[in-house]
């Protein structure tokens, strides 16, 4: 095998940034950091190849692995003068885990590793610091016992080890861990080997090369930990990436009060604001400032305490900006006053951040318009579109004295639903209550990371902002409110305590996420920024600076992109959204969701009920006019942008009144008899309605409805015109499997636009094209382009009809196919590459014979950032979803068209 362990110290380097794929972000940002002359302390990186390797062969090392780690130790050890497990002068280090990608806080850490009964003698000498001696002994028996050893707590009890630590404090009084003295951590290391003893029948293990093979193999195991999983499969992370490991020279932010540990990032992980942000502990070590345990100081306070160390960092947050010419994420540690850095990537950051610190580091000409772009997950873009709390209901709340804790603001945007606690029973409380939950934790975990998927916010009584699951919150975009020490959470009755108030699992709480307030009870949310100043129209973009730099990035999307992005719009309402949100079109307007409204639906079931064609006519001559007034509004609304109307797609008995209330009124509006509508209803009853009579089959076996339909259109699209409005319809044929369908249908269309044109005196363009959403149509294309002017794939159908799994059915298995493996990621919201090689025929075959044939998607893939990017590589001319994802279209289009130039697959 290629060479598995790559060294690093500030003499000798063997890696860079550039290598994530073979070191993962840690160990080539460390390479890199030596690089650039930082402070990092010396150490070794094992390669994700080598962990591929061993899970490949039964959890084995690659032959070679254990000699070239010998060596590396070896080298390490001349570096530090220092060696494992001497008596004199003992060399310690960390073993930690580092992806490709950054899965903070999911996969396992071992720190102080080296230790044992006579090294930890030796430290306490050689420092002349017994009780850092001890504490550093306690933390490692606690990580090696619970990530190695896999000694953990049972649901709603507490972690042994903490048990221990707590027992201690519990008979000396003793409120934090730092006031505990040297013979009292003693006693902790004494308490936490029984627990191993008890736990796995054997001593602790003493041995540093053995602890440090176990530490390598516990954090190659880690990348298989259920955590770890959950967290690939929300961020389609594969597994047969495998993750690096990281062995480090430690080094100590616990020896005494000029020794400190924190994170921190170069910019506001939360607004984007160029400011530097972050979170410190003094006589600390690293775990403590992300588990959340204390509290941590803020990173301006560092000035006061340690100015120079605090100097030095702010030199060193310059320096990682001007070189990674991104917003960065680091930890530190300072040891007797010297500041060492132990990790920088990019920043995780929420929406607002993404898109505010893109926009500022365009015009700090710190990077290119093409780079602002592609610094953003185009899915995040949705997350400046979400409500904030409503100003009155707000006050409102504040003046019922229902405004009663605050803690820190950790994930911006307003949430409010009902109190759950524990994150795997969130799931079936929502779907019991068929509420919104808030989880609510004492401490932030990766291990909830399950729970807050479903959570609409995260209130957590302990914390910082940095914890890694407030991270974690922040860029899923959820509402999070940290480190709330007014709550006290008791997990076993199931309630918190809020000053006098006792808050209740199911009982309702807000949360305030950009200023950390939580309040009792609902309260109404009130749209974002973005959606005041475009669609209310209640703020002026002066006043609205986020607004702003969402404008500017959809400005320069729109430069970079080679799709455009339409709409689904049904009604004019709907339609003006979609513009104000920069919509070039509507891509799909489905008429039959305009037949329910009003009297409409009551002519509807008439002309369903009817069995003659006159009756049919007469039902349909009805409808006509509210068809054309909705097309005269969408028009008008749209102003010469192409709208594409979707005749009747549904099967009939949809639109039939199922219930006997609903059958009684009709029956009584009408006078049509109960029996015949229950008659009518059997008649229409199908096997499986969504292969059956449905799509152009109704218009192939009715007629008069395609033309009820049609006239509508070109009525409406004829009396704009003659008011001077530009207009630009396209009919749609939906579900069309065979050219001869297809045919039919236009004849029809064809030829009563020719009626209206010569009775209103009037002509407009348009085209008839159709759907591809059948197979049979993607492999026939060609033929149909003969006839079809645009195709526009409903990959809703086409994934439905491709995999021949029901639409309507399918949630109850996909889960476990995606537990399982089976499937990646669910079809209908993903395009699957299968499908997709269907649309690619589609679109080949149809340009065979109309080189210049429109093709655009109109399934619910087309607001998916991901489908977005392969209807890029397809060569289709739009996209259109639904109007609150045209932004995020808008972004994912530009970025695949980046990434196609570029030769350049995207980021995942
Ligand atoms: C589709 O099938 O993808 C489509 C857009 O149509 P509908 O969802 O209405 O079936
Ligand atoms: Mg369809």
């Amino acid at each position: 095998m290629a060479k598995m362990v790559y060294r690093f110290s500030k003499d000798f380097v063997e890696g860079d940034k550039d290598m994530k794929n073979l070191l993962g972000g840690k160990g080539a940002n460390l390479a890199e950091m030596c690089r650039i002359g930082l402070a990092v302390p010396p150490g070794f990186t094992f390669t994700t190849e080598s962990c591929v390797h061993y899970f490949r062969n039964g959890n084995t090392w690659a032959p070679g692995l254990e000699a070239e780690m010998d060596s590396a130790v070896e080298w390490l050890e001349k570096v530090n003068g220092k060696k494992l497990g001497d008596t004199a002068n003992p060399l310690l280090v960390s073993v930690r885990s580092g992806a490709r990608a950054s899965m903070p806080g999911m996969m396992d850490t071992i720190l102080n590793l080296g230790l044992n009964d006579t090294v930890v003698e030796t430290l306490a000498a050689a420092t002349g610091n017994r009780r850092f001696a001890m504490d550093s002994y306690r933390r490692f028996i606690k990580m090696f016992g619970d990530v190695v050893l896999g000694i953990k707590g049972k649901k709603g009890e507490h972690d042994p080890f903490e048990a221990a630590l707590e027992s201690v404090k519990h008979r000396t009084g003793k409120k934090l861990d730092t006031e505990l003295d040297a013979a009292e951590l003693e006693e902790v290391v004494k308490l936490e080997k029984a627990v191993v003893l008890e736990r796995t029948g054997k001593p602790f293990p003493t041995d540093p090369r053995e602890q440090l093979k176990l530490a390598i193999d516990a954090v190659f195991d880690s990348w298989m930990n259920a955590r770890a999983i959950e967290y690939r499969r929300i961020y389609r992370i594969p597994e047969d990436w495998g993750t690096a490991v990281n062995v480090q020279t430690m080094v100590f932010g616990n020896m005494g009060n000029d020794c400190g540990t924190g994170v921190a990032f170069t910019r506001d992980a939360a607004t984007g604001e160029n400011v530097f942000y972050g979170e410190f502990l003094m006589n600390a070590q690293g775990e403590d400032v992300v588990a959340g345990i204390r509290t941590p100081l803020k990173i301006a306070e560092m000035a006061k305490v340690m100015p120079h160390a605090y100097d030095e960092l702010v030199e060193v947050r310059t320096k990682l900006e001007n070189h990674y010419h991104d917003m960065q994420d680091l930890e530190f540690t300072i040891e007797k006053g010297k500041l060492f850095i132990l990790q920088c990537r990019s920043g995780k950051r929420t929406g607002l951040a993404a898109v505010n610190i893109a926009i500022d580091m365009l015009e700090e000409g710190m990077i290119d318009e093409e780079t602002a772009i592609t610094r953003i997950e185009a899915g995040q873009v949705m997350f400046l579109l979400r409500p904030i709390f409503n100003t009155k209901a707000v006050k409102a709340a504040a003046d019922e004295g229902r405004q009663v804790a605050k803690g820190l603001p950790a994930g911006p945007g307003a949430a409010t639903g009902r109190v759950a606690f524990f994150s795997d029973e969130i799931q079936a409380q929502v779907a019991a209550w068929g509420d919104k939950a808030i989880l609510v934790r004492i401490e932030t975990s990766p291990e909830d990371i399950k729970g807050m998927e479903t959570a609409e916010g995260i209130l957590t009584q302990r914390g910082g902002m940095t914890s890694h699951a407030a991270l974690v919150a922040r860029q899923r975009g959820k509402v999070c409110v940290a480190g709330c020490s007014e709550i006290e959470v008791d997990y076993k009755t199931r309630q918190m305590k809020i000053g006098s108030h006792i808050v209740k699992e199911g009982d309702w709480i807000s949360i305030d996420g950009s200023t950390g307030i939580v309040y009792l009870g609902k309260i109404e949310t009130a749209p974002s920024e973005v959606i005041q100043v475009l669609l209310d129209k209640t703020l002026d973009p002066k006043d609205a600076p986020n607004y702003r730099k969402f404008a500017r990035l959809m400005e320069i999307a729109d430069k970079y992109t080679r799709m455009s992005v339409r709409t689904n719009a049904d009604n004019p309402l709907d339609s003006v959204r979609a513009i104000a949100f920069g919509a070039k079109g509507i891509g799909l307007c489905r008429t039959e969701h305009m037949f329910f409204e009003g009297d409409r639906i009551t002519s509807m079931r008439k002309m369903i009920m009817a069995d003659n064609e006159a009756d049919r006519r007469k039902a349909l001559a009805e409808l006509l006019p509210y068809q054309r007034e909705d097309f005269y509004g969408i028009f008008k609304a749209m102003n010469g942008y192409p709208v594409t109307i979707r005749l009747l797609d549904p099967p009939l008995h949809e639109f039939l009144p199922g219930d006997d209330k609903n059958q009684k009124d009709f029956s009584e509006k009408t006078g049509i008899s109960i029996a015949a509508i229950k008659a009518r209803n059997e008649d229409l009853h199908e096997l499986n309605p969504m292969l059956g009579h449905r799509g152009c089959r109704l218009g192939n076996t009715y007629p008069e409805i395609t033309e009820m339909q049609a006239r509508a259109i070109f009525e409406a699209a004829c009396d704009a015109a003659k008011e001077g409005t530009p207009v630009n319809p396209e009919v749609m044929v939906p579900l069309v499997g065979h050219v001869n369908e297809l045919k039919m249908q236009a004849d029809i269309i064809r030829t009563t636009a020719d009626k209206v044109f010569v009775e209103k005196g009037v002509k407009v363009d348009y085209l008839v094209g159709t759907m591809i959403e059948v197979p049979r149509a993607c492999v026939t294309s060609a033929q149909i382009a003969e006839v079809a002017e645009f195709f526009s794939f409903g990959t809703n159908d086409l994934t439905q009809m491709g995999f021949g799994m029901s639409r309507d059915d399918y949630a109850k298995f996909m889960p476990i196919y995606i537990e399982k493996g089976i499937l990646k990621h669910d079809p209908f919201a993903t395009l699957d590459d299968g499908i997709f090689e269907l649309l690619k025929l589609g679109v080949n075959g149809g340009r065979q014979t109309r080189p210049q044939l429109k093709c655009g998607i109109c399934g619910e893939h087309g607001g998916d950032p991901d489908s977005v990017e392969l209807c890029h590589s397809a060569g289709l001319n739009y996209v259109s979803c639904s109007p609150f994802r045209v932004p995020v279209a808008r972004v994912a289009a530009a970025q695949a068209n980046i990434a196609e130039k570029k030769g350049l697959k995207m980021a995942q």
